[in-house]
């Protein structure tokens, strides 16, 4: 159901006040986690005055280690329902389990699936069983089958709207936190119909990459892309390193604007 010999048109995916696979450049930019009212309401005004289209912020972490933060949790959820409230823009947040998938549905536009739970096949179903916009991130050492695989769990349950969401991979470097795989993305528009966004902050895990593969993901076509933004970076609760300061958010999308002029 996934692949472009089935449907040879990008799906487009509607976020209210956005749609991702139009053939414009979708920008969603946010803390890595939400962390005080003050940090996310002052992130999504200015990642909105920017032009971003809609905001991220972690409610529900994944976390390597148990003893990091774990997220605000459903406190996490109605600040980011207030900072929508305020700038208009629609919430991308991760849904970590199907325990919480209720609650996380209630506040969501858009539900992210993390790339440790890409193939978390009950939480797949369990998303495929509604129609809220789904992003799926590529799992840390998935193929492209294994990912078009798992976006077809979701969709054969009659979720179509699906965002296919390149991370990066593990390899065998570890200066960089994983290799973003931008190479997969002329092949992936061939194979599927989803419509494609990149993950430059996951992909690099360096503040100063961002905005270089932020521009590589522009140039080589995709349907957006989604960064993380704090207005401390140094003061993160989780992925500081990678995190875009204010101004660093301000020069991306001056230089995305100059390459894809379909923002
Ligand atoms: C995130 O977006 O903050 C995140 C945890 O991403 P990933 O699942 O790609 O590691
Ligand atoms: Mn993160």
């Amino acid at each position: 159901l996934v692949s472009r010999d089935v449907k040879p048109q990008t799906t487009v995916v509607d976020l209210g006040t956005a749609r991702v696979g139009d053939g414009s450049l979708c920008v969603i930019a946010g803390p890595c986690s939400v962390e005080t009212r003050k940090q996310v309401l002052a992130t999504a005004r200015h990642v909105k005055k920017c032009g971003a289209h809609a905001l991220r912020g972690g409610a529900f972490k994944p976390r390597t280690s148990p003893y990091e933060f774990q997220g605000l949790r459903e406190q996490a959820l109605e600040l980011l329902a207030e900072a929508r409230a305020e700038t208009g823009l629609p919430i991308v947040t991760e849904v970590k389990d199907t325990e919480t998938l209720p609650l996380v549905a209630r506040y969501a536009d858009v539900l992210q699936i993390g790339a440790r739970n890409m193939q978390n096949y009950s939480l797949l179903e369990r998303v495929g069983d509604l129609r809220l916009p789904v992003m799926l991130k590529r799992g840390l050492s998935s193929t492209l089958k294994e990912w078009l695989m798992a976006a077809e769990y979701i969709v054969a349950r009659g979720n179509n709207n699906v965002i296919l969401c390149e991370r990066g991979i593990r390899t065998f470097e570890t200066e960089t936190r994983n290799t973003l795989d931008l190479g997969i993305i002329p092949l992936l528009r061939e194979r599927t119909h989803l419509p494609v966004i990149v993950d430059p902050s996951h992909g690099t895990g360096y503040a100063s990459g961002v905005t270089p593969l932020a521009r590589a993901a522009a140039a080589v076509g995709v349907d957006g892309v989604m960064v993380e933004v704090h207005p401390e970076p140094a003061k993160a609760l989780s992925d500081g390193p990678q995190a875009l300061t204010f101004s660093m958010f301000e020069t991306m999308m001056r230089d995305m604007r100059r390459i894809s002029g379909l923002m």
